[in-house]
């Protein structure tokens, strides 16, 4: 970012005097009011986050696909508080990068979140298996604090749980909580993006993890219930950050339809038991629009109508619901392949992709010897031709893709 472009952001984005408070609130046809725990500090809104005793702006820095070290200087000067990143993220380059640039600013100046996945587990049910031990998720953190160069981070969550019996599983929830015994993690955690609702109602009933990361958007057929399940856990004092809320970032596969990111994002906050977002922000432009959403979260009618509009259509967004796999005659693991479909045609992020296909072994095509396909999507996808596109992607030169 030039000089000129950082100065013109911090002047326009710095925190100011108090605005008008929030109006009514739209979550599909039910107005919310905002809870106590939300207030306005200068012109940004923050909420509570659950029972930690940390309190965030609302929407917070998706670190996963930036690699621009001067906009995470920028997001701090501005008002950003939360990053967001991952063990995995850029094979831990994005860790290394977060600690080389916040590593002059106090740490009580910025809160940050890692996510390490357990080590082992079926790729179709989302159960932990037994090479899931506390011992290689301890390492990994160990690891990570190593490349963020922090003694602690603010929230460790056990990364891409997918069902009860993962949150459930002994070893990791030993892990967490050794990590914040040790002082290594302050609060601790889950992040899930498929079977939601059955795994945040397992953490409610667990009553170990203090915060909860999770998708929400407005393209989830799911939404209702995962509101529902949000706001049980929110007020059962558990902190709730959304994710995915881009809802796949376009609806089609040609870029010729992107979603509204400011209405996406607004839609998310509208539900008061969201307490702080972590959209992915990779340039200047991004970090702009995502602050004016700090400031005023009302939907324009212009807004209103693209959710509306947009609702109607397939779009790119899988529910993660898992309908599709066991009539699939090969039992593919179709969420996940979608999810690839998803980074490869909507965010254009190809290495995402390909980590996916790499991951389940697609390099070919899976469907092409199968002469009628069993296997059927709630949304209407055409899996066939979405699989055959996308795994198209696992036979280019990794050196081609970006
Ligand atoms: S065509 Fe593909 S998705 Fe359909 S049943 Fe066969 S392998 Fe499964
Ligand atoms: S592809 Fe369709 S049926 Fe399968 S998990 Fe995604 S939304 Fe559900």
């Amino acid at each position: 970012m030039s000089d000129l472009n950082r100065r013109a952001f911090l002047k326009t984005s710095m925190l100011g005097a108090a605005g008008a408070f929030i109006g009514n609130r739209m979550l599909g046809s039910e107005k919310l009011s905002p809870l106590p725990t939300e207030k306005k500090q200068g012109k940004v809104v923050t909420r509570k986050l659950g029972n930690t005793g940390i309190e965030l702006p609302v929407v917070s820095f998706g670190v996963m696909r930036a690699d621009n070290p001067a906009l995470v200087h920028a997001a701090l000067d501005a008002g950003f508080r939360h990053f967001d990143t991952a063990h995995v993220y850029q094979n831990g380059n994005n860790e290394k990068m977060l600690g080389e640039e916040l590593k002059d600013y106090p740490r009580d100046s910025f809160t940050i979140a890692t996510k390490v996945p357990p080590e082992e587990k079926d790729r179709k049910t989302g159960n932990l298996l037994s090479g899931s031990t506390k011992k290689a998720f301890l390492d990994k953190l160990d690891t990570s604090l190593e490349r963020l160069k922090m003694d602690y981070v603010d929230i460790l969550y056990a990364h891409s749980i997918s069902s009860r019996q993962a949150v459930e599983f002994e070893p990791i929830l030993d892990a967490l909580q050794t990590a914040k015994k040790q002082g290594k993690a302050k609060h601790i955690g889950l992040s899930t993006h498929r079977n939601e609702v059955e795994v945040i109602e397992a953490a409610i009933e667990k009553g170990v993890h203090e915060v909860i990361l999770t998708a929400y958007n407005f393209k989830q057929d799911h939404q209702e219930k995962l509101g529902k399940v949000i706001a049980r856990a929110s007020k059962a004092g558990i902190g709730i950050v959304g994710m995915k809320s881009m809802a796949g970032g376009d609806l089609g596969k040609n870029s010729d339809q992107p979603v509204n990111f400011k209405a996406a994002l607004k839609w998310v906050l509208n539900n008061p038991h969201v307490h702080t977002t972590i959209p992915g922000i990779i340039n200047f432009k991004q970090m702009k629009e995502n602050f004016s959403v700090m400031e005023d979260l009302s939907l324009t009618s212009e807004e209103k109508n693209f959710i509306h509009a947009a609702s109607a259509k397939a779009g790119l967004y899988c529910n993660g619901c898992n309908t599709c796999t066991d009539s699939c005659r090969k039992g593919l693991p179709i969420p996940d392949l979608m999810r690839a479909h998803m980074y490869a045609y909507g965010y254009r992020e190809m290495k995402k992709a390909r980590e996916v296909l790499d991951e389940h072994q697609v390099h070919d095509n899976p469907c092409k010897d199968c002469a009628v396909c069993t296997a059927s999507c709630v949304k209407g996808f055409d899996l066939p031709a979405r699989l055959a596109d996308i795994s198209r992607m696992g036979q280019v030169p990794e050196e081609f893709l970006v």
